[in-house]
């Protein structure tokens, strides 16, 4: 067997080398067949028995998952247990098995499917995952039915890294097992929903690796690394000596940086920055804290979405706000507004499906067509800022009228909780995210407005230089070390600071370790990164000095494209930090 290596989307940090155990997730195989008139109260009979062991399965789902992730990733099975009381879904079922006489099994599958189809063809992302519930939840009714048991995934009774079609929120209780080594995807975005699991439950992960799941078999030797996203199939006596070389090194690594991480972010000469994590789910501040943060600077609060088929009233943000900032306390917690749009479209709120989502209906524009999703956040993190020190920031900010409206809005708010006698704490802050041009152009002018920025090097980079984030083809493009995103970041420290305010830097950007002597020495005042890279980012700030990294900004600025200044950062730091093992894999500085 020859060695093949293939690339994917590194989704969580970490070098696996291992035996493959494939899952599919591939319907359950029935026959069919008809159910004589005599039978058919006993087959309704077969078929509530299974509806009451589905209801019984996803509630254990739902309660292990909460202890694992937090409650909001664990409603997912709510939104599946709906189903189960879905009035028309059963009724059809019910019908078909006493009127057709045929059997559970078969008028399950073929309800479902037609739910599924129903479903996508609406041609709307939030539709398509209901489909994918009613599908989950048709399969696993079929699964008890056949007394095949819950297990989707399993059992792994040894070691093994496991290479899937796709990771569904159902599968990650498995994960819990320690025999997971690593796992490897088809399917999956650096945001989809199994990156975002696997790295909160710090399992190692590639995905994007489109047909992997054909490509092996149980038992094959592979190797995955969720640092680079290789992926090695059938690796050769040396690869694997290299790569254990690596794991070594990298594990060590990490043992040297939770010592690291009980320090502060300051450079050698004393120079202090906040280093804050980014998170989408409470559940994530257990990680931020145990890898030494000074606060959440980005809680993409969205994400409330993903798990929720209505939308969510202020009694359930207030707690789930709450969550974070009590966890947190007294270190500051930063809510982002509903950022929903774009490629974040989670609910049946009716987003409608547009040709450009990310300059479309998106964020604060969605709140300003819908006042009450605003009034009930702003009601929800004012009260829950009780808990803790808090600060509110609204993104995809274009100029000055928005945010004006937005502090009209947020005053009324606060002396309408004082009305109705509810405790908030008043001392919120209200910040911006800088990430459309038009706001890094007039933000000497904003930020006389506000009292802190935040740049989303994300979207601006997409917006600077007209390159849409989510586009494969177009990858090669999306270069946030270019000179003109890097002179609207100056620009905007600088407006920031002339008007005695702090500025953030909250993108990818922030966590890419090419880049943190520049970000430094331009003056950042706060870098908020994903939980796992606190510890790595921390490591470099405390190894540099300020003022080698004022010199070195100096220098930087001076190139005039994009691969110059890559590259000049990339030798720099390679050079400079030369026994840090986060380079081994990395040949360019565009490694996004
Ligand atoms: C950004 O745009 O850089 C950012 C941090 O926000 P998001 O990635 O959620 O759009
Ligand atoms: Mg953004």
């Amino acid at each position: 067997m020859p060695e093949i290596q293939l690339s994917g989307v590194p989704a969580a940090p970490g070098i696996a080398i291992g035996e493959v155990f494939l899952f599919r997730h591939d319907e359950p195989e029935f026959q069919q067949y008809c159910v004589v008139e005599s039978f058919r109260g006993a087959e309704l009979d077969r078929f509530e028995e299974s509806l009451s062991e589905t209801r019984r399965q996803l509630s254990t789902l739902r309660n292990r998952m909460s202890k694992l992730v937090g409650d909001a990733i664990a409603r997912i099975f709510d939104a599946q247990a709906v189903i189960l009381d879905d009035v028309e879904f059963i009724s059809t079922i019910r019908n078909a098995i006493s009127q057709e006489g045929l059997n559970a099994e078969a008028v399950v599958h073929r309800t479902a499917n037609s739910f599924q189809e129903a479903f996508n063809n609406l041609d709307d992302e939030v539709f398509r995952g209901k489909a994918q519930d009613v599908h989950d939840v048709g399969c696993r009714i079929i699964r008890n039915l056949l007394g095949k048991g819950d297990s989707a995934i399993g059992p792994l009774d040894r070691p093994a890294i496991l290479v899937t079609d796709d990771l569904l929120p159902s599968d990650v209780v498995h994960l819990l097992r320690k025999n997971v080594q690593a796992v490897a995807a088809d399917l999956g975005g650096a945001a989809s929903h199994t990156a975002i699991l696997t790295r909160s439950l710090e399992v190692p992960s590639v995905v994007g690796l489109k047909d992997l799941t054909n490509r092996v078999k149980n038992g094959d030797r592979i190797i995955v690394n969720g640092n680079s996203g290789k992926v090695i199939l059938n690796p050769l006596a040396e690869t694997i000596t290299s790569y254990v070389v690596k794991q070594n090194k990298y594990e060590e690594y990490l043992a040297e940086l939770v010592d690291i991480e009980k320090h502060p972010a300051e450079t050698t000469d004393g120079h202090r920055i906040a280093l804050k994590a980014n998170i989408e789910l409470p559940g994530e501040t257990k990680a931020a804290l145990k890898h030494g943060c000074d606060g959440i600077g980005l809680f993409r609060s969205e994400y409330l979405f993903l798990t929720s088929n209505v939308i969510p009233g202020e009694e359930d943000q207030y707690k789930y706000y709450r969550q974070v900032i009590e966890a947190m306390a007294p270190n500051p917690v930063t809510i982002r507004t509903f950022d929903l749009g774009g490629d974040k479209v989670f609910t049946d709120l009716p987003l409608p499906v547009e040709p450009n989502p990310f300059m479309g209906w998106r964020a604060i524009r969605v709140f300003f067509d819908q006042p009450k999703l605003l009034h009930t956040q702003l009601r929800a993190i004012l009260r829950a800022a009780t808990a803790g020190p808090t600060r509110i920031m609204f993104p995809f900010v274009s100029g000055i009228m928005e945010i004006r409206q937005l502090k009209e809005i947020f005053e009324e708010i606060k002396s309408e909780l004082e009305k109705e006698g509810f405790d908030f704490n008043p001392d919120v802050e209200i910040g911006v995210m800088i990430e459309l041009p038009s706001a890094a152009i007039m933000a000497d002018r904003i930020a006389k407005e506000v009292d802190f920025f935040s740049i989303g090097t994300n979207d601006l980079t997409q917006f600077v230089l007209a390159v849409d984030r989510g586009n494969e083809r177009v990858r090669s493009l999306f270069r946030p070390l270019h000179p003109a995103v890097i002179r609207m970041i100056k620009m905007t420290v600088d407006a920031g600071h002339s008007a005695g305010i702090k500025v953030a830097i909250c993108g990818e950007l922030a966590a890419n370790p090419t880049a943190t002597m520049l970000l430094i020495g331009l003056g950042l005042d706060e870098l908020s990164v994903s939980p796992l890279a606190l510890g790595e980012i921390k490591k470099l700030v405390r190894s540099m000095s300020y003022e080698e990294a004022v010199e070195f900004t100096g220098k930087a600025l001076e190139y005039d494209t994009a691969v110059e200044l890559e590259h000049f950062c990339y030798d720099t730091m390679k050079h400079r930090f030369a026994e840090l093992p986060i380079w081994f894999d990395n040949n360019s500085g565009n490694n996004y």
